[in-house]
């Protein structure tokens, strides 16, 4: 095809159901994180490189592969951000809101990341995701997980799990990670090319790859958790035990240390067995290190971000159902003199909150009734000059509620509740 097309992996949202969908999973996020007491953010999509290569880390898939970065007219080099936590730290440092602050934030927008495209996978994709900065205690990072798994109930999905661990304090992983090197070292051979390179760098992340061939070896390394400090010890048992209290099942994961750097403590995701390989919907923990990192007073800081086409897609597979209300009325507008009076017909009946799609580029009745059809409405509202003239309008049923009358036109608003079909 000679047309121009989308950018690989970025995908168009097409007016209908799927819309539907994601203004129900939008609405579902406002509420949550007004429960949760979570105040919105917006940053821009672009940033400078700098940043994600001094957050998320340069020896990390991100920053090596797959950042969308450009050098600008002013020779700036720019990256598309491909997640929002380093936005949010950047912003908070540059407006004082960590100042002596203890805040809790939330954001959504679109990301960038050059990944392979499939299934779950894209190269523009959206995230929800919350941040508490200013706490150090169990008692935030449960908070963010109970208000995680509030947002599958409020969206109506079960198939979700959740696992946890902890990679402990920066001394702790500093022992751990000694020790790692040592093993993987003794083993170099069996390591892939970009296991070899994090050896030195970021022996860590190779516990994160994903490469199966590497399954072995990565089962049989040494575990994080006999090396946890005390207090990464007693900071996680008081997570678990919160979680207990809240009913809120969850699995151990050893392996789980998540794909950035910035992480300590508490690392969480929660998978689905229903959206085939790319099953993290979820993922968060605990940042301490971050803010100083970014040039910011030494803060606390933990969260999560949530992937929305992945859950979206949950949603149409579990919670089912569409909620949002249809048009309430067409109107039809016959002759030159009902077309202009129309405009304020419609304005009138906007104003009162009823939503009407008004008939545009003339047409005869059955024409404009085909398209009232069509458009989904309760029903249509037929003004003809003789109507106009008449001071009256037609209230036609589009979808099987009651039978067609005329009424004056200073009563269409109590006429017209007779003629809504409610949604569900
Ligand atoms: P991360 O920022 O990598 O921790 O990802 C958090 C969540 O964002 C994941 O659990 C996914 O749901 C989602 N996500 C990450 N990368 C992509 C992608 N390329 N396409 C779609 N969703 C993604």
């Amino acid at each position: 095809m000679s047309g121009i097309q989308a950018v690989r992996g970025m995908n168009d949202l097409l007016p209908g159901e799927r819309v539907r969908l994601w203004h129900r999973v939008e609405s579902a996020i406002r509420e949550l994180t007004s429960l949760y007491g979570y105040q919105e953010m917006r940053t821009p999509v672009l940033e400078r490189t700098e940043l994600f290569k001094r957050s998320i880390g340069e020896q990390t898939d991100i920053v090596e592969k797959e950042m969308y970065t450009f050098t600008d007219t002013g020779g700036d080099s720019l990256t598309l951000r491909p997640e929002a936590t380093a936005s949010c730290v950047r912003a908070g440092i540059q407006h004082g809101l960590f100042h002596n602050q203890q805040t809790r934030l939330w954001y959504m927008g679109p990301m960038f990341r050059h990944e392979r495209p499939q299934k779950g996978r894209y190269r523009q994709f959206h995230q929800f995701g919350a941040e508490a900065f200013g706490w150090d205690g169990p008692d935030v990072d449960a908070e963010l997980i109970i208000m995680s798994s509030q947002l599958w109930a409020l969206l109506g999905i079960g198939r979700i799990t959740l696992e946890l661990n902890s990679i402990g304090s920066p001394a702790a992983r500093a022992e751990y990670r000694e020790r790692l090197v040592g093993y993987f070292g003794e083993r170099k051979a069996e390591l892939d090319d970009d296991s070899q390179r994090r050896l030195g760098s970021n022996p860590l992340r190779i516990l994160d790859s994903k490469n199966s061939e590497m399954k072995t070896i990565i089962e049989e390394a040494p575990q994080l958790a006999d090396y946890l400090d005390d207090e990464s010890k007693t900071h996680f048992d008081g997570v678990k035990e919160r979680l207990n209290r809240a009913g809120i099942d969850f699995r151990i994961n050893q392996r789980l240390v998540r794909g950035l750097d910035y992480y300590t403590r508490t690392v969480f995701e929660w998978t689905t067995d229903l959206l085939g390989a790319q099953s993290a919907v979820c993922g968060g923990g605990r940042y301490d290190l971050l803010v100083e990192q970014l040039g910011g007073k030494p803060t606390p800081a933990t969260g999560y971000a949530i992937g929305l086409e992945r859950l979206i897609e949950l949603v149409s597979l579990q919670g089912g159902g569409e909620e949002e209300g249809a048009t309430d009325i067409y109107l039809a507008l016959l002759g030159e003199t009902a077309e202009l009076e129309g405009v304020v017909i419609a304005h009138q009946l906007r104003t009162e909150g009823y939503s009407v799609v008004a008939n545009c580029g003339g047409g005869n009745l059955k024409k404009q009734m085909k398209r009232a059809d069509r458009s989904g409405a309760s029903m249509a509202l037929i003004v003809g000059d003789d109507e106009i003239n008449a001071g009256t309008v037609v209230i036609k049923p589009l979808r099987g509620v009651g039978t067609q009358v005329t009424v004056e036109r200073d009563s269409i608003q109590s006429s017209i509740s007779g003629f809504l079909v409610e949604e569900n």
